[in-house]
């Protein structure tokens, strides 16, 4: 489609003719106005200087996309650089404008798509729309003004109804800002409510700690006072008793022997405990300190077998100390000595028939020492509780000797200063199994 330019009038046909031609190929009704406009002022610029110009429309089918190509070519001079500057805003109308030289004139090509929406423009229908717009009957300068008023009416209407859409909008959001910022200080609020809370909870804490400790210090200085000042008098009551009943004293009868065995039997069994006592409270207030050197297991084992033997009197059990799998470690003779001691005894104590066997071996770079006996055993519930002072598993009779629930307590109390820990594992009818696990060198304080 092609038109000529003579005069400034013309710019108001091709105008129309440019609204036309975007409403017979499907452009909505904004876009239809936005093309006739810029056709206009593209018009209006190149017939200033007094020019002729011709106007051509192409439609562009390239696949699925259509586009409406307008070319408005102008025989006033090579003036590009020039009408680009003035031509600048009209851009915006649509998706591509460019301004050129061409001959001995300008030339302005624009482009702007065809919605997918719009018919599709078969050859049939181009012959059709060719032929209306060939018929078109250009109206007055007053015709076309009235349009324009009627699309500028359009517009300020869509842009006030947009401007009230965007008033609400914005009311809506200071609202949900408010409600947001009305949540955020709740939310603040209850923050720092919870924070003076946590804060006073752990000020408690500390101060119920604190306490503990203090309460557990007193305790372990008066068990360790207490069995202090018994061990001297029931020491003595032993050496009396012995005295009383030594071949050289006095003779006594028969049953003032029995009962004088009888004061002397208490006040061992009170000496033991005596003793256990003041161990325990000792290694409770921190009082031990292990003599670090390097311990042979090789002779420490066979220490305990001599000494141990005389205990294990069953032939239904089978004691044994294995070799030991580990040379030496770095640890306290002593201490070591009594806790496997310790659970050497309670192994025989508890063993009618069976093994108790102490073995030791490297687990992880560590010593692991395992008393294992073939005995009682003890339910799962009793596993820790076995550790704490006096307590004895209910029910359960010692084969020999009567025992005061102080040796587990501290044998593990033994075991952490030595840098190590003491588990069990044990299952009633089964047997038990204690593990000491010792670090082979020092431990860091
Ligand atoms: P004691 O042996 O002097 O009673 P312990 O603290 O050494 O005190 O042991 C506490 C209790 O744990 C024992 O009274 C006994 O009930 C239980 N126990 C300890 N070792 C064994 C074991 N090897 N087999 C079964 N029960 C055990």
């Amino acid at each position: 489609m092609r038109q000529r330019l003579r005069v400034a009038q013309d710019v108001f046909a091709v105008r129309q003719l440019g609204r036309e031609v975007a409403r017979a190929v499907g452009m909505e009704q904004q876009d239809q106005t936005r093309l006739a406009t810029a056709l206009s002022e593209v018009g209006r610029v190149l017939l200033a200087d007094g020019s002729t110009a011709d106007v051509v429309f192409v439609a562009d089918v390239d696949g699925v996309t259509t586009t409406l190509r307008v070319t408005v070519e102008n025989s006033g001079g090579s003036r590009a650089a020039e009408l680009g500057t003035q031509l600048a805003q009209v851009g915006r109308l649509v998706d591509t404008l460019e301004v050129g030289d061409a001959g001995n004139g300008t030339v302005v090509r624009m482009a702007r798509r065809i919605p997918a929406s719009a018919p599709p423009l078969t050859p049939q229908r181009m012959d059709d729309i060719r032929a209306r717009l060939a018929n078109h009957v250009p109206g007055t300068p007053l015709d076309e003004l009235h349009v324009q008023n009627e699309q500028l009416i359009a517009a300020l209407d869509e842009v006030r109804a947009q401007r009230d859409d965007l008033a609400r909008l914005n009311a809506e959001l200071e609202e949900t800002n408010r409600g947001v910022m009305a949540l955020y200080h709740q939310l603040s609020d209850e923050l720092e409510e919870t924070n003076r809370g946590v804060v006073a909870l752990y000020a408690e804490l500390d101060e119920r700690s604190l306490q503990l400790r203090g309460a557990s210090e007193a305790k372990s200085r008066f068990l360790a006072n207490v069995s202090h000042e018994l061990r001297a008098p029931v020491t003595a009551i032993i050496g009396l008793g012995r005295l009383l009943t030594d071949e050289a004293s006095d003779s006594l009868t028969e049953e003032q022997h029995r009962q004088v065995d009888l004061i002397r039997g208490s006040a061992t069994d009170l000496l033991t405990l005596v003793n256990d006592l003041l161990d325990l409270a000792k290694a409770e207030a921190g009082r031990v300190e292990p003599r670090w050197t390097d311990v042979d297991l090789r002779a420490m084992f066979g220490q305990l077998r001599g000494t141990l033997r005389p205990l294990a009197t069953r032939p239904e059990v089978d004691f044994r100390i294995d070799d030991p799998a580990v040379a030496s470690l770095r640890s306290d003779e002593t201490l070591l000595g009594r806790v496997l001691r310790n659970l050497l005894t309670n192994a025989l104590k508890f063993t009618a028939a069976g093994s108790v066997r102490l073995s030791v071996r490297r687990v992880d770079g560590d010593a692991e020492f395992v008393v294992a006996d073939t005995g009682t055993g003890i339910p799962p519930e009793q596993h820790e509780r076995i550790f704490e002072e006096f307590y004895q598993v209910p029910g359960s009779s010692a084969l020999s000797g009567r025992g005061t629930g102080l040796g587990l307590p501290y044998a593990r109390r033994l075991a952490g200063i030595l840098g190590g820990a003491l588990r069990l594992e044990s299952e009633p009818g089964r047997g038990s199994r204690f593990t000491l696990r010792l670090p082979m060198t020092v431990p860091a304080p």
